[in-house]
């Protein structure tokens, strides 16, 4: 599976040069390939500047109303027939007042309420971009190593594309996870063992001749879905009416989400897009209590990430050996921003933090997101006074378990008005 990935001359051709190693810089042509043959370091898709400086502003505006409008900027999927997607992205961004004051901060505060995407995570927007190049490279079965979020992903797409996938989780998954994936049909693997423990057999099965035919989202075409991140960045901004916020907190499983938002703020300014904002952008990431290996890493003023046994309800952040650790490390201090953690209370006041303030349900990243957010203000290394946006990267009802204990009925009445008056709800 060599052939790099093409568009028809009659669109506009993709935007990428090829594959960059993020550690020694040897570059490949766009293939499925995820580890430098020098160095084993991660390869990037690398892009034509002067492309991507071609983009502009109305023509993005003028585009589909979700991630494919950012095609210009994207390595695959600039000709529409050849995507493979449920068109995610565009979704809310939330003004949040009122958890705002509840966390302490003056300036204007939003959600980026990605729970509102197909299938209800933020990564619709990586399987998108991946499985699109990965159709243009010839594979035929679609495939990934999950932590809940991506197996849903995955599965729908195949479904709606009606390509074969295979997709493998820790069998100690969520339920709201496991059947998320398993209705959409495809093989649905279940493994005794940890996510790191799926991620290793998964590198082990792409180099067998039974799954050549197979792309697997995040190993052998991990380039192209780390791209699909980027969006989140695009959109962000131009929902701000093209502007980069002051502060963004960004949670983090690999790491890669928080990089590539970053990178898509710096690919905006220079595309000459829009504005670096006065004093630059701080990004600041979020991480459990139970799984914390990079956030642990930063705070010890290290690049050594060593790696956890995860614990804890954040599944779908529960990576112990995170891929792009350190390059989230580099993002975070270059940019002036800081790393927290939070444990399995105070995610669950979070999730509901968030609901009550908002009416945004998050699943447990989102609460571990709004609960890091707080510890930030609190200890003083978030700005108060700066704009700031918070991720919500999933779905509430996915993850229902983390607060179903705490929540319930505030009243038990009969049912007449007697009962309404016993109970005081009549004064
Ligand atoms: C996968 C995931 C993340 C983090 O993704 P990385 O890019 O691996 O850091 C965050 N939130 C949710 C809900 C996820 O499923
Ligand atoms: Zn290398």
């Amino acid at each position: 599976m060599t052939s790099a990935v093409s568009a028809p001359a009659s669109v506009s051709a993709s935007p990428a040069t090829g594959l960059v190693c993020r550690a020694c810089g040897a570059e490949y042509p766009l293939i499925a390939q995820h580890a430098c043959y020098e160095c084993f370091g991660p390869l990037e898709v690398a892009y034509d500047q002067a492309a991507l400086a071609r983009v502009t502003r109305e023509q993005i505006e003028a585009g589909p109303q979700n991630i494919w409008r950012y095609a210009g900027l994207l390595p695959a999927g600039q000709d529409p027939a050849t995507r493979v997607t449920l068109d995610p992205g565009l979704t809310p961004l939330v003004s949040a007042p009122a958890l705002a004051a509840a966390v302490g901060l003056r300036a204007p505060l939003w959600v980026k309420d990605d729970s509102a995407n197909p299938t209800h995570s933020f990564k619709d927007r990586v399987v998108s971009v991946a499985l699109t190049a990965a159709r243009s490279l010839g594979f035929t079965r679609f495939a990934c190593a999950s932590t809940g979020n991506l197996a849903n992903s995955v599965a729908a797409h195949a479904a709606r594309a009606g390509v074969p996938s295979i997709v493998f989780i820790p069998s100690d998954l969520e339920q709201g996870k496991i059947i998320t994936t398993a209705v959409y049909g495809g093989d649905l693997v279940a493994i005794e063992g940890s996510y790191d423990d799926v991620n290793r057999l998964c590198g082990e099965l792409v180099e067998t001749d039974e799954f050549e035919d197979t792309a697997f989202v995040n190993v052998n075409v991990r380039p192209f879905y780390a791209e699909g991140s980027k969006t989140l960045g695009y959109e962000v901004a131009e929902q701000l009416g093209w502007r980069i916020p002051a502060q963004v907190v960004i949670p983090m499983a690999s790491g890669e989400l928080l990089t590539k938002v970053d990178k898509a703020f710096s690919e905006l300014v220079e595309a000459g897009l829009v504005e670096a904002p006065e004093g630059g952008w701080k990004v600041f990431g979020a991480q459990s209590a139970g799984c914390n290996p990079i956030a642990t890493a930063l705070q010890a003023g290290t690049d050594e990430i060593v790696p956890v046994k995860p614990t804890g309800i954040a599944k779908s952040l529960n990576i112990g050996d995170p891929a792009a650790g350190a390059y989230a490390i580099e993002a975070v201090r270059r940019t002036g921003g800081w790393m927290d953690f939070a444990d399995d209370e105070e995610i669950r006041a979070g999730i509901r933090l968030l609901a009550e303030t908002t009416g945004v349900f998050a699943e447990t990243a989102g609460g571990t997101t709004v609960a890091v957010l707080k510890k930030l203000v609190e200890s003083g290394k978030l700005d108060p006074a700066k704009e700031t946006v918070v991720y919500n990267t999933g779905e509430g009802l996915k993850t229902i378990d983390a607060v179903a204990e705490q929540v319930g009925p505030t009243h038990r009445i009969k049912p007449s008005l007697r009962g309404a008056r016993e109970a005081g709800l009549l004064g």
